[in-house]
């Protein structure tokens, strides 16, 4: 008896914290610092584009209910998820649920943003190519109401 009192305790400590637990496949890098986001976001660049082949490739992880501001990409940016359930939103557009193996095309210029659902951990890998034009475009916070109206 006190033994299942013991595991059922341990399950539910588990459960509780709402955090899928995740293999990363790179390392998941550093939390960010800068103030483009709401809650806890790491990222890592994995590739740096040069003169060669000018691809960015980064990996961005999102703790559970965090994601970044709405934003743009002059020249465009592909996601392609690795790990956990998250949010994805194109301006004028209802929220999409996305999950580990979905592929998004964010158009270039087009107001957009991606972040965690509220009870998983979620983590991609971002393509992004014309590095010398694709510095993101920083817009507002993505409101309560706004990342709650995936729920409806
Ligand atoms: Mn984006």
């Amino acid at each position: 008896m006190k033994r299942v009192l013991y595991f059922t305790i341990l399950f539910l400590a588990a459960t509780s914290t709402g955090v899928v637990a995740q293999e990363t496949i790179f390392p998941k890098g550093e939390i960010a610092t800068t103030k483009t986001h709401t809650g806890t976001v790491w990222l890592n660049l994995l590739n740096k584009p040069d003169s060669l082949i000018d691809v960015a490739i980064a990996t961005a992880t999102f703790a559970p209910g965090a994601r970044l501001n709405w934003h743009t990409h002059p020249a465009g940016q592909i996601l392609l998820i690795t790990e956990g359930i998250g949010y994805y939103q194109e301006k004028g557009k209802p929220v999409q649920i996305v999950h580990k193996g979905d592929i998004i095309k964010c158009s270039p210029g087009l107001p957009h943003w991606h972040g965690a659902a509220p009870e998983s951990s979620f983590t991609y890998l971002a393509a992004s190519t014309n590095s010398a034009k694709n510095h993101t475009v920083w817009l507002q916070p993505v409101t309560d109401e706004e990342y709650n109206s995936a729920k409806k």
